[in-house]
């Protein structure tokens, strides 16, 4: 007899009802993306530390997905603009002039910013009906027009730029220059935001992984009752290197492994705020960092273990980054081998919130819900790696062949350009050690063809970093 009453009231209502009563039961699921910056391939435990213990991030790579073939631009802000945007940083603008003298990132005077033409996860997902917030780095352009309040966030807790950046002491000795190695924090003068508004010149960057724990704890805690969408963008372990007190020798791996114990603490802290408020089976959480170790530093700097080179480099090391994602019930526990991107968390996010993509653009991502749910493998086949607006290697399946590569910001190795390309098979040699393009000219051939096909995709644009304001500017 139920059953027969629940089919006329089907039947009356209509496919309407039956479709918003599923949405009520199927809530949207929140999304939180933490990014740590700077962190090497090798430099968490599950991803093969030797000497830094990450019992948090393991614990959640087990649970959930560990991504072994996951990457990310070579650098900072182009980093961050393919990740909040799904499109290739050459697409907007996100790169610096070829041969210029820009860092290849937005400076603390820069001019320009993330074009706000670009549509980001907390604009998509917000227009959804989402709350959208985020602690941490920025790095897409420091001016009031450019900040996260303008580009989809309803809160921010950060900083607007890298904190190693306007220096207040002499540093002529470049990556060798003692400050970084003996941090102050006066020897910087970096202010600490909330939303359009200075908290505090100069942060103290001993307090910034504990501080922006803080916020992302209480952000769960206050809109655990609506999905939101959470990015948590560490600014370390990017030099110079600082920890709270608490993780001071914490670590078997010097002040690096303290600060990247002190960040496995943070995330631990994160999953354990969502399990307080009884919604971490209704959370994807993805942990990733932003490119590769910056090895010029040293034992300051990180490890991408196997891997060749490191941050500023197309070789794997500059950009093949530690990926976990995390949703106990949901995510199919693994590791997934498949090529996945971080131009594909704006489409996943997108799939998850019920959100179109925007269609009047080149989108450069795929939605990886179907290797998350254990459903189907990653939609990416290709993968392609920029330097600037330079197309310098394509990956395709296991091989990936270079047309050009250099040392991180033309220091080591020489810009190279090779015809025919270089060809590894990153399936046997993640190393990028042996060259086999003799041995497989089809498979060249192939990879040169499918790097053509993209170029004809992309429209030129004109560089952003190089802008910038004659003086210094004051907050
Ligand atoms: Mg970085």
């Amino acid at each position: 007899m139920k059953v027969a009453i629940t089919l006329v009231v089907g039947v009356a209502l209509g496919v309407l009802t039956v479709k918003s009563v599923t949405a009520q039961v199927q809530r949207r699921p929140n999304i939180i993306v933490i990014l740590a910056d700077d962190l090497g391939y090798a430099d968490i435990g599950t991803f093969g530390a030797p000497n830094i213990r990450t019992p948090r991030l393991d614990a959640m790579a087990a649970e959930g997905q560990k991504w072994t073939s996951f990457y990310v631009q070579p650098v900072c802000s182009p980093s961050r603009a393919a990740l909040l945007t799904g499109r290739l940083p050459v697409r907007n603008g996100m790169f610096g002039a070829p041969g210029g003298t820009a860092p290849k990132v937005f400076r603390d005077n820069a001019a320009q910013g993330l074009p706000t033409e670009e549509v980001t996860i907390a604009e998509l997902v917000k227009s959804a009906g989402y709350t959208t917030g985020m602690v941490g780095k920025w790095h897409l352009g420091q001016l009031a027009q450019f900040l996260p309040m303008r580009q989809g966030f309803d809160s921010w807790f950060g900083v607007p730029f890298s904190h190693d950046m306007r220096m207040t002491v002499p540093h002529d000795k470049g990556l060798q220059t003692e400050a970084y190695y003996s941090p102050k924090p006066e020897y910087w003068d970096v202010p600490l935001m909330r939303n359009n508004e200075v908290l505090e010149r100069p942060v103290d960057h001993r307090t910034l992984t504990k501080r922006y724990t803080d916020e992302a704890v209480r952000f769960i805690t206050e809109k655990r009752t609506r999905p939101f969408f959470l990015y948590v963008a560490h600014s370390l372990p990017h030099i110079p290197l600082a920890r709270s007190d608490g993780f001071v020798g914490h670590s078997a791996g010097g002040i690096y492994g303290d600060v990247v114990e002190e960040i496995d603490w943070s995330v631990g802290a994160v999953l354990d705020a969502l399990r307080q408020a009884g919604i971490e089976e209704n959370t994807l959480v993805i942990f990733m960092s932003d490119n590769g170790p910056w090895l010029p530093f040293r034992d300051h700097g990180g490890s991408a273990g196997p891997l060749r080179e490191g941050k500023g480099t197309t070789w794997e090391g500059g950009v093949r980054t530690p990926a976990i994602f995390w949703w106990p019930g949901t995510v199919r526990p693994g590791v997934v081998t498949d090529i996945g991107s971080g131009l594909d968390v704006m489409p996943t996010a997108a799939a998850l919130a019920g959100a179109l993509p925007p269609s009047d653009r080149t989108m450069d991502g795929f939605d990886l819900s179907p290797v998350l749910k254990g459903t189907g493998p990653s939609p990416r086949h290709e993968l392609f790696y920029y330097w600037d607006n330079e197309l310098r290697a394509v990956r395709k399946s296991r091989y990936k062949a270079h047309f050009i590569t250099s040392g991180a910001y033309g220091e080591g190795e020489p810009r190279t350009t090779y015809t025919p390309p270089l060809l590894f098979d990153l399936a046997t040699d993640p190393g990028e050690r042996f060259n086999i393009a003799a041995a497989h000219p089809d498979v060249v051939s192939d990879l040169v063809r499918t790097a053509d096909t993209h170029r004809r995709t992309v429209v030129p644009t004109q560089p952003l970093f190089d802008a910038i304001l004659p003086t210094p500017q004051k907050r």
